[in-house]
C-alpha cells in the first residue's frame, strides 16, 4: 500500500475530519489515478485512506478515516447501502431523489440521483472512476433497479485529468421520464439536462414558494434562471395568473412550456422569454414593469472563494434589479449555489443590494438544499445552496 505522507502542521485539517488534502500539504508520496492511499501525519501517524488523484490541486480525498477500514467492494457496498437506507427515512415523497451526496454519504466525488425508475450518476473524482464499474452494479442492487445512466460531463472532470463521459453505464432504452415533485409533473431527460438532467436540490424550495404565492397573493412572477420552470410551476401552483421564465437555454424553456400544459394550468398565464436575465431585468426596469414575486436563481458565479468578489458584484447587481422590480409588499426568493459565497456573505451581498436600490427588506425566511443534499458538520463546502425569502417594504 503506497502511502502519502504530508507536511508539519498539515495534518490538522484531516484531524477535524475535513475529507480533502491539498497539492501543497504534501510532502512526498505519489501513486496512480484513484488509487488507495494511506494519508500519514509529518511523523508517519495514520490519518485517512483516501483516493490518490494525481493531477487534481485537491490531491487525495478521504474514503474513511477508520485505520481498520478497507477500501473494497463491502466498503462501497455499506456506504451506498447506509445513504440509500437514510434517503428511506427522509420525509420526501417525490419519486426523484438526490441518493448520494458525494462527501456528505462519505464517496467524495459520487453524485447519483434517482428518477423514478432510473438512476443518473456523475463520476467526479479520479477515485470514483477507478470503482466505477463495482459502484455502478451496488446502485442497481441497492435500489433494485436496472438502469443507470452516466453524465460525467461535468466542467470539473478535466481538473481531475478525466475526459467526459456520458451514456447508459448499466441498462439502455429512453432517456426521458416524468417525476413527481410536491404533486407536479416535471420531465426529465437524463442525457440532454443539466447537471444529472434536473435540480433536485430546490424541490422544497418550489414548494416553499408555491405556499407564499398563494399566502401572500402574488399575481405576477418573474422566474429568472428558470431552466425547466420548476418555480413557474410552483407559481401557478400557488394561484399567479402571469408567469415569466426567462432563461437563456432554449431547450430548458421548450420544457418549462410543456410543464405548463402537463400540469393542466392556462397556457395564457405562461410566457417563456428565451434572453440573458442581466439585459432582461433592466429592460424590464426601463418599461416600467413590476411584479408581485420575482425568483432570482442563477448559475454558480463563484465555484470557489478566489471568484468571491467578482461573483459577489454579479449577485449585487442581479439582486438590486430584482428589489427594483418588485412591487411594495412584494417578494424576492433569491439564492446563490456558489461554495465560495457563504450564508453571511450571501446575506451582506443582498443587504448591500437592497440599499443601493433604496428599498427596506425584511427577511421572511433563510432556506437551504433539500434534506436529500446533507452536509457533515466538518465539511463547510458542503453548504453550497443557501436562499433568502424577502418582503419588499
Ligand atoms: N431555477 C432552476 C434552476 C436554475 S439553474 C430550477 O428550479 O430548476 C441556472 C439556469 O440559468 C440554467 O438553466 C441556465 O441555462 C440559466 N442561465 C445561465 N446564465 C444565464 C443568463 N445570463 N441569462 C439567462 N439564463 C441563464
Amino acid at each position: 500500500m503506497k502511502s502519502i505522507r504530508l507536511r508539519e502542521g498539515k495534518d490538522r485539517s484531516l484531524l477535524r475530519r475535513h475529507p480533502w488534502v491539498f497539492e501543497g500539504s504534501i510532502q512526498k508520496g505519489k501513486a496512480d489515478p484513484g488509487e488507495t492511499v494511506r494519508v500519514e501525519s509529518s511523523t508517519g501517524e495514520f490519518l485517512c485512506w483516501a483516493s490518490f488523484s494525481p493531477e487534481s490541486k485537491i490531491r487525495a480525498r478521504a474514503w474513511t478515516f477508520d485505520e481498520k477500514e478497507r477500501i473494497d467492494e463491502a466498503f462501497f457496498k455499506r456506504r451506498i447501502d447506509a445513504a440509500v437506507a437514510l434517503r428511506a427515512r427522509m420525509p420526501i415523497t417525490s419519486n426523484a431523489i438526490r441518493l448520494i451526496h458525494g462527501e456528505a454519504d462519505g464517496l467524495p466525488g459520487l453524485i447519483v440521483d434517482r428518477y423514478d425508475d432510473l438512476l443518473s450518476a456523475q463520476f467526479l473524482s479520479a477515485g470514483a472512476e477507478r470503482w466505477k464499474q463495482t459502484i455502478a452494479d451496488l446502485l442497481l442492487a441497492a435500489t433494485g433497479l436496472t438502469r443507470l445512466y452516466e453524465r460525467s460531463d461535468a466542467n470539473v472532470r478535466p481538473l481531475e485529468g478525466l475526459a467526459p463521459v456520458t451514456g447508459w453505464l448499466r441498462g439502455e432504452g429512453g432517456t426521458e421520464v416524468v417525476i413527481a415533485e410536491n404533486g407536479w409533473k416535471l420531465s426529465v431527460d437524463v442525457a440532454e439536462g443539466h447537471k444529472t438532467g434536473y435540480y433536485l436540490d430546490q424541490s422544497d424550495n418550489r414548494k416553499k414558494f408555491a405556499e407564499v404565492v398563494r399566502h401572500y397573493g402574488c399575481q405576477s412572477v418573474l422566474n429568472c434562471f428558470s431552466y425547466t420552470g420548476g418555480f413557474s410551476v410552483a407559481a401557478l401552483a400557488g394561484g399567479a395568473t402571469e408567469v415569466i421564465s426567462v432563461d437563456s437555454s432554449g431547450p430548458a424553456l421548450a420544457r418549462a412550456t410543456a410543464h405548463v400544459a402537463l400540469n393542466g394550468y392556462d397556457a395564457a398565464h405562461h410566457t417563456a422569454l428565451d434572453a440573458d436575465v442581466n439585459h432582461t431585468l433592466r429592460d424590464m426596469l426601463k418599461q416600467g414593469r413590476r411584479f408581485d414575486a420575482i425568483v432570482l436563481d442563477p448559475p454558480k458565479f463563484a465555484p470557489t472563494a478566489a471568484h468571491a468578489d467578482r461573483a459577489s458584484r454579479a449577485y449585487k447587481d442581479i439582486n438590486r434589479l430584482g428589489l427594483m422590480l418588485l412591487k411594495p409588499g412584494g417578494l424576492l426568493f433569491t439564492f446563490s449555489c456558489s461554495g465560495g459565497i457563504g450564508p453571511e456573505l450571501f446575506h451582506k451581498i443582498v443587504a448591500g443590494a437592497g440599499m443601493d436600490a433604496g428599498v427596506d427588506g425584511l427577511i421572511l425566511d433563510r432556506v437551504g438544499a433539500t434534506p436529500d443534499h446533507p452536509q457533515t458538520l466538518y465539511f463547510p463546502e458542503g453548504e453550497y445552496l443557501k436562499g433568502l425569502l424577502i418582503l419588499k417594504r
